[in-house]
């Protein structure tokens, strides 16, 4: 109780500070996937911050930003590696939409006194970061069917090797059985499906 009443107090503060648009609060680390199991189809949509995809939330601005981005953005394209099903299932993939949203929070917070600052070691990407407070996201919709879908009994997320930064992702699942979710960290990035079917 102690814990939340102390989050209580400096929370809504916080939110209303904020300005998002098409980026929703987000934690660093933490992604959101939605599963739909329909017919011989399912689909998948990836909520991910970008600082767990390209390891940045600003706008690419270098050259090296961008081939980041268009890296993320082809590998995403290509959900059967980062989200990965049996062989035995004969899936492939209907349709992938990769998209990258960026909100500029309306407010943040005060910086201190930069005068004093050593400027030898500073890091000028992360110190221009902070200052426009940037958040972003990559948001991926994908859609893949399945010769033998009953095939399916887990799901490996692969996505926690090709992105290091991303810690875990909470995952709805909705079947013909119902919905459940789960949460997948790095540490076991396997889903056991099995009760779903
Ligand atoms: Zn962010």
């Amino acid at each position: 109780m102690k814990h939340l009443v102390l989050a209580m107090s400096v929370f809504p503060a916080a939110l209303s500070a904020e300005q998002t648009r098409s980026v929703d609060a987000h934690v660093h680390g933490a992604g959101t996937v939605g599963i739909a199991f329909s017919g011989s189809d399912f689909s998948l949509s990836l909520e991910a911050p970008g600082a767990d995809i390209v390891g940045f939330e600003h706008a690419a601005v270098t050259a090296e930003d961008r081939d980041l981005v268009q890296a993320a953005i082809s590998d995403l394209a290509k959900p059967l590696t980062l989200f990965v099903v049996s062989d035995e299932a004969g899936c492939t993939v209907k349709s992938a939409n990769v998209s990258v949203a960026m909100s500029q929070i309306g407010e943040h917070e005060t910086e201190g006194d930069h005068s004093g600052e050593a400027t030898e070691e500073h890091d000028h990407s992360e110190h221009a970061e902070d200052h426009a407070a940037v958040h972003s996201e990559f948001h991926a919709e994908y859609v893949m069917t399945c010769q033998n879908i009953d095939a399916i009994d887990g799901i490996r997320f692969d996505y926690f090797e090709r992105f290091p930064n991303a810690q875990e992702l909470d995952v709805q699942v909705v079947s013909p059985k119902g919905a459940r979710a789960y949460e997948i960290g790095r540490s076991d990035v396997e889903l056991d499906l099995r009760e779903m079917f």
